[in-house]
Formats: structure tokens, C-alpha cells, sequence
């Protein structure tokens, strides 16, 4: 259990929960500069969101061409001709990778972004065109780390659709760019990862010891039909990730691929909330239905193979849930920027009822493991 009184005996604690309790955020927003807490831990926010204006006006391309599903609903609405101004509103902060996207983080007293190009990433263009792109992204989000090597890292946009050429620049992604990992956007044309056709990616990941952000994307054409009218964003976006991660699971890619790491947003889109569920219908399921002879159970890979980010699910209730059955090495904070707003992502973390130890794994260390970020950081705290 987690012992609030020996939280509240801390000074950062203390102050955390002071700050960000009765009085509010627009208290605690003016009261940041005045108070200086002592802040022994970075804070950086791992599934933030960018582009660049080449894929944006691909995007305008793929949303002009029209379509039903689900995605080309979205992208319609944000990159489509006749897109609604609260739909274009999204991209403008998306495209600032520099001052602007820096002032918003100095604003709520955050040291680090790692950027990733937003869903759906290259992942709705043809072979080629995502092949190029996903090259250029990568080399601009490059620039932008050198620009603010203190302040951005970045994940590396994959081309799913041809999976050679996905790990050709995966390699050149971390051994020339330096950026510190992979995101990939769920499913491709309805695909998943599981699929012996994308191997390649997942054998390059581990060889190169960075992890696969899988990100959410909506529900693939085969489930999309009861998600209409469901909240997409709020849970269908999660439901296809986590099915998305499952298959891995059970599909025996983490045997085949034991180093492989993956990393789930939405505080880990559920996933582990199910592990005791997925783990007795493992034991007593019937090997000849299709499923794969593990040779850990599914709690198992949950813990050897996953990490997950609190991005924009700011529930105390499910972080220490996170924590007791995944580990407080496991979770790593986000924000979701620019979709979920910076300040409230801070209070969230600051006021949680979890140890100072807990606290930096999660804002600092665990993003440092995981996504090898070595470059130094600012001790600008407050
Ligand atoms: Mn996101």
C-alpha cells in the first residue's frame, strides 16, 4: 500500500499537493515563479505530438481522395478540404517544433518533449510516398533535436508497409539521426504487427535495442462497426492498441522476439487491468483453437516486454494500480501534447499519492532508460 502520511512528510510532496489541491491550476500557474520547490528530477513527457508541412499537405491528399471508415472520418476533418476550423485549429501546434512548443513547456515547468510525428504517421500513404516520407520526418525531427538537444529527443516515424525499408531506416534512425525509438501508429491497411510480413521491424527494433511505441490509431475496418458513436479517442482508440498488443502476446512474437520492448500510451490502454483474466484463460484454453504454446504466461510478457505512459489518463486510481502490478519502473509520464493540455499532465503527476522515489522514475529515469536519452539535460527546476 501506498503510505499517503510518509508522501505528505516530504517537502516536494508536500508542496506538490498544496499546490495542485484546493487552490487549483491557474493558483498554482501563478504561484510556480514565487515558490521555487526544490525539484530533484526532470520531467519528460514522452508521447508528444508533431508533423511537418509535407505531411501535412499529404494528408490534405489522402483526406481529398474521400473515403468511409473511420481514420479517413478523421483525417477528413482535420486535413480535408472542407475541414472545420476546430478541426484545422490541430495542426498549427503540431507543426511548432520550436519556440512556441518550448514556451508552452516552460510555462508548466517542462524539461523534455519526445517528439513523435502525429497518428497516423505515414501509415495512410502508398508504399513509396510513406517510405520517403517517413525519411524526411525523421531527418526534420533530427534537425528540430539539434536545434534543442536539451529539450526535444524524438521516435522515429516507421513505414510499415515495407517492412526492408522500415528497418533500413530504423538503423539509420539511431545510428546516424540519434533519436531514441520507434512509433508506430497500430495497424497498416488493416495489418498488424504479428504478421510474419512485418518481422523485419520487430527483428531490427531488438537488435537495435530501442522500443516500439505502438500509438492508437481508430479501429481497423473489421471491428470499426460497433465503435460508431462510442467514444473514439476515449476508448476505441485504446481497445484497437491493446488488441493490437495482445496479438504480439499470444501470437508467440515475444518468444520469437524476447528483447523486443514495446511501449503503450493511455496508461497502457487498459492492457494489464485484464492480466489475471488473459493468464487463467491462458492456463485452461485449448491449444488446437489457433492459439500459440507460450513459454511465459501473458502477465509475464507484460512485465518482461512492455512499458506504458500515463498520457491524458490522469486517474491516481489506475497509475497506483500501474505501479503495484507492472512496477514504478514501468510507467513513464506523457502528455499527449497538443491534444491533452500540459498543465493538467504536471498536477497529475505531482499531486499522485506515490513516493519521491516513484515520482522521478516516472517524470525522469524510466524515459531515460527506456528511450536511451543521454544527452544532457537542464537542472532548470522548479
Ligand atoms: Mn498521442
Amino acid at each position: 500500500m501506498i503510505d499517503r502520511r510518509k508522501i505528505l512528510k516530504g517537502a516536494a510532496g508536500a508542496s506538490a499537493l498544496s499546490a495542485c489541491g484546493a487552490l487549483g491550476v491557474a493558483a498554482q500557474a501563478g504561484s510556480a515563479a514565487a515558490q521555487p520547490a526544490a525539484r530533484s528530477y526532470l520531467r519528460i513527457a514522452t508521447e508528444e505530438a508533431c508533423s511537418f508541412p509535407e505531411i501535412v499537405s499529404e494528408m490534405g491528399l489522402v483526406a481529398a481522395r474521400g473515403g468511409t471508415n473511420l481514420d479517413m472520418e478523421l483525417i477528413t476533418a482535420i486535413y480535408g478540404p472542407n475541414a472545420p476550423e476546430v478541426g484545422r485549429r490541430a495542426v498549427a501546434p503540431l507543426l511548432d517544433v520550436g519556440a512556441g512548443r518550448i514556451a508552452e513547456m516552460d510555462r508548466a515547468g517542462v524539461d523534455m518533449h519526445v517528439l513523435s510525428l502525429t497518428s497516423p504517421g505515414v501509415q495512410m500513404f502508398a508504399p513509396d510516398r510513406a517510405v520517403a516520407l517517413a525519411e524526411l520526418a525523421n531527418d526534420k525531427l533530427a534537425a528540430a533535436i539539434r536545434r534543442y538537444p536539451t529539450r526535444f529527443a524524438g521516435l522515429a516515424a516507421v513505414a510499415p508497409q515495407n517492412p526492408q525499408a522500415a528497418a533500413r531506416e530504423m538503423e539509420r534512425a539511431i545510428n546516424r539521426l540519434r533519436l531514441n525509438g520507434f512509433i508506430i501508429n497500430s495497424h497498416t491497411d488493416n495489418r498488424y504487427l504479428d504478421e510474419e510480413f512485418f518481422w523485419p521491424i520487430l527483428e531490427a527494433a531488438e537488435a537495435l535495442d530501442r522500443p516500439i511505441y505502438i500509438h492508437p490509431r481508430n479501429p481497423s475496418d473489421g471491428m470499426a462497426g460497433p465503435f460508431r458513436g462510442v467514444s473514439l479517442p476515449g476508448y476505441a482508440f485504446g481497445m484497437e492498441t491493446s488488441v493490437h498488443a495482445l496479438r504480439l502476446l499470444f501470437r508467440g512474437v515475444f518468444d520469437r522476439f524476447p528483447k523486443l520492448k514495446i511501449v503503450l500510451g493511455h496508461m497502457g490502454e487498459g492492457i494489464h487491468f485484464w492480466q489475471a483474466r488473459l493468464d487463467r484463460r491462458y492456463l485452461s484454453s485449448s491449444y488446437a483453437s489457433g492459439y500459440v504454446r507460450l513459454s511465459l504466461m501473458p502477465s509475464e510478457y507484460l512485465k518482461r516486454n512492455f512499458a506504458i505512459t500515463t498520457s491524458g489518463a490522469e486517474s491516481h486510481e489506475a497509475l497506483e494500480y500501474s505501479i503495484k502490478t507492472l512496477g514504478a519502473d514501468h510507467v513513464m509520464w506523457a502528455i499527449d501534447y497538443p491534444y491533452e493540455p500540459t498543465q493538467s499532465a504536471v498536477d497529475f503527476l505531482e499531486s499522485a499519492p506515490i513516493t519521491p522515489e516513484q515520482k522521478a522514475m516516472i517524470f525522469e529515469q524510466n524515459a531515460e532508460r527506456v528511450f536511451h536519452i543521454e544527452r544532457p539535460a537542464p537542472r532548470r527546476r522548479r
